[in-house]
């Protein structure tokens, strides 16, 4: 078994259900005692959450760079970031370290492509939904991208930081999430991406008619599947 790397902390509300499903998931395939060999370093997300809304994202990406470069000495067998936000920086700690990371947005693409969806729906943070490095990524896999209006991307975002970061789960946000869900695919999404490590606390396969892609529980299989390859 090889060894994952984890970098966590971004929120630790998301990554403990990474330990959690990391380690469900290799006591499925192998049984018995199996559990996961994994190192987790985790960072203050405060800082990062500052480097983010000041757009200080090389020195986010710095900082994580270094943590990657540790966690590789440290014996990690390649990398796992524990944020959809944060592959932002994904490229700066590729070029820092001698071992894999395995990109979120890859992942779950593979399962779409699987499920032979084209128009799939993206909720996460305004990073995520707005930019292009990570709708790009999955568009290369020829998959089409429909995001929420301006008003509810800020909507959906506040929720993000100012709730489910913080382990504040409510019932008036979950009925939220789900009207701009039915927004998405009025626009054509025959798939939700929760393309947000902490949105899976929040919404569940069963609260929404079309297929749901949690990223949080993609990622942490799909890391499974490469230790035990
Ligand atoms: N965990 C979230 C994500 O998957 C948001 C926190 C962050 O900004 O890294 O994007």
């Amino acid at each position: 078994m090889k060894t994952i790397g984890l970098i966590g902390g971004m929120s630790w509300e998301s990554s403990t259900q990474y330990y959690r499903v990391i380690n469900e998931e290799v006591k499925l395939r192998l049984g018995g005692l199996h559990s996961a060999k994994l190192l987790l370093a985790s960072v203050d997300f405060e800082e990062i959450e500052q480097f983010q809304s000041l757009g200080k994202w090389e020195e986010a990406g710095e900082l994580l760079a270094h943590i990657a470069k540790n966690l590789e000495k440290a014996g990690a067998d390649f990398i796992v970031i524990c944020t959809n936000t944060m592959h932002k920086v994904a490229p700066i700690i590729e070029k820092a370290i001698h071992i894999p990371l395995l990109h979120i947005a890859d992942a779950t693409a593979s399962e779409i492509q699987h499920m032979q969806l084209n128009k799939i729906g993206l909720l996460g943070t305004k990073y995520t939904m707005e930019q292009d490095f990570y709708k790009e990524r999955i568009r290369q896999h020829g998959i089409e991208i429909a995001i929420p209006c301006e008003e509810a991307r800020l909507e959906v975002n506040r929720i993000i930081f100012e709730e489910l970061c913080l382990g504040d789960i409510k019932p008036s946000s979950k009925d939220y999430y789900l009207q701009v869900i039915d927004e998405l695919i009025q626009q054509g999404a025959e798939g939700i991406i929760l393309g947000c490590t902490e949105i899976g606390l929040l919404i569940k396969h069963e609260d929404v008619q079309v297929p749901v892609f949690d990223t949080t529980v993609i990622h942490a299989k799909n890391a499974v599947t490469v230790a035990l390859d």
